[in-house]
């Protein structure tokens, strides 16, 4: 079932966009080579704990989960892209590493990710951290009252393919509100002009993932981190933003 939020729901969204926002530049500034994944949850869950926030992470199990994830956030390395499962690894010089991170605050969840090199960035890598932000973009740009769902799918799509990156449709963008994962999903890619036509009070998360050199993903044997098949690195972009009258509202905004 799709969900509407009024305007004064919208804004009772807020606090949780910001915080989600607040605790992803924190990490980001915070994590370094050496940094272990397990620190990074850790701190993570120490900013839960002190907000009051519950998270959406720590107990969720979902058919394609192999087990409740147990973290708090999501730490994808390298060819990890998704759903990474936090472990006992430090960071080497040169990691590209994607936080994905939601909670819930006074009822209401954001949802936002982001991705950077730890130590000397590779070239490459930080054109498909670009990549990954051009389409968010062009996806937050599309997201207007008016539009069909797929301008969004196809604004993302057009990003990726204009830069030579394959698009995996299986996981993308999600309704999200009082629960993390609503209704509609939001594929990566797709035609214009098709599917649900956009309101005002459609809150969606979202997030184009990129994978350089292949579209086709493998779960690990922890039963959630999902990985290119060939090796190659991925990056994901995310954010929770509100379909409104006035336009695009990005909740998980970073200021810095
Ligand atoms: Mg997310």
């Amino acid at each position: 079932m799709i969900e509407y939020l009024t305007p004064a729901e919208i804004d009772q969204m807020r606090p949780a966009g910001v915080f989600v926002a607040q605790v992803l530049a924190e990490l980001q500034a915070t994590t370094t080579v050496g940094t272990n994944l397990l620190d990074v949850d850790a701190r993570a869950h120490a900013m839960i704990r002190e907000r009051g926030a519950q998270s959406c992470y720590i107990d969720y199990h979902p058919s394609f989960g192999g087990s409740p994830f147990g973290h708090v956030i999501c730490t994808s390395v390298n060819d990890a892209v998704l759903h990474g499962l936090p472990y006992d690894y430090a960071l080497r010089d040169g990691d590209l590493l994607s936080l994905d991170f939601a909670v819930s605050v006074d009822g209401w969840v954001a949802d936002s990710a982001v991705s950077f090199v730890v130590g000397t960035p590779r070239e490459q890598d930080l054109a498909l951290i670009e990549a990954t932000r051009v389409a968010l973009d062009a996806a937050i740009g599309a997201a207007r009252v008016g539009n069909r769902l797929g301008d969004i799918s196809a604004a993302i799509g057009a990003v990726a393919r204009a830069r030579g990156y394959a698009v995996n449709t299986m996981f993308g963008g999600h309704g999200v509100g009082r629960t993390m994962h609503g209704d509609p999903h939001v594929p990566n890619n797709g035609p214009a002009g098709r599917g649900l036509r956009l309101r005002p009070g459609l809150v969606l998360a979202l997030e184009p993932w990129l994978m350089s050199g292949t579209d086709q993903i493998v779960t690990d044997p922890d039963g959630w981190t999902l990985r290119s098949v060939d090796g190659s690195r991925g990056a994901h972009s995310e954010h929770t933003v509100a379909i409104t009258a006035d336009g695009p509202l990005v909740l998980t905004a970073r200021s810095a």
